[in-house]
């Protein structure tokens, strides 16, 4: 069991990614089509992986998660693939959730970053959505802050320095991004922050 970051990293993220995505509660725009349940808080769909070192910080500042219990062979199969510096963690659901308390997977869905091939990033992309649909991929630029974008971005850069798997990780995924727009003929959409 390893925790790659420090407690002290853990609570820089959480400020980075304390501020707002958007000005509007986005929970509204796809609850009601999903029983009322905003679709990234749906633990039928998702289960959030949390850093170990995150967990064990979030579990300082209240009971809003617990480890995912372990049922099913399937459970077993899943618990064990994981990255050893991660675990699956779940939550009481929207009805409790503490925003001081929400996970950094909550506080950056349906983003991941685009990195370059020198380990840079350069900004913020929309995960590829199969089970997720989140309506926010349709919206414009000018839909999310801009001090979000840079503290994200400023986020996620000194995660995969601190995480190399990370930065192996969000290499090879961006360079999918890459291939699936030219595939499409589209330039990548891409979320920097304004100069
Ligand atoms: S990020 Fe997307 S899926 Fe999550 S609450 Fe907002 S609109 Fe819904
Ligand atoms: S902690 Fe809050 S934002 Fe995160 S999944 Fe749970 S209910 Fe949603």
């Amino acid at each position: 069991m390893k925790r790659r970051l420090s407690q002290q990293q853990v609570r820089r993220f959480h400020r980075l990614l304390s501020v707002r995505m958007t000005d509007f509660d986005c929970g509204k725009l796809c609850a009601p089509g999903n029983k009322g349940v905003p679709i990234c808080c749906d633990c039928e769909r998702v289960v959030p992986v949390l850093f170990r070192a995150e967990w064990k910080w979030l579990r300082k500042q209240g009971k809003l998660w617990k480890r995912m219990p372990v049922k099913t062979k399937v459970d077993r199969k899943m618990v064990k693939k994981v990255v050893d510096y991660s675990l699956y963690c779940v939550c009481k659901g929207p009805a409790a959730c503490r925003r001081g308390q929400r996970a950094i997977v909550c506080r950056t869905f349906p983003f991941e970053p685009f990195v370059d091939g020198n380990g840079s990033v350069r900004g913020l992309v929309f995960q590829s959505q199969k089970r997720k649909k989140c309506p926010l991929v349709t919206y414009p630029r000018s839909a999310f802050n801009d001090r979000y974008v840079r503290n994200a971005v400023r986020f996620w850069q000194e995660l995969i320095d601190a995480i190399p798997e990370e930065r192996e990780l969000y290499m090879r995924e961006s360079r999918k991004h890459k291939r699936r727009a030219a595939r499409k003929g589209r330039p990548l959409r891409m979320l920097t922050a304004s100069p």
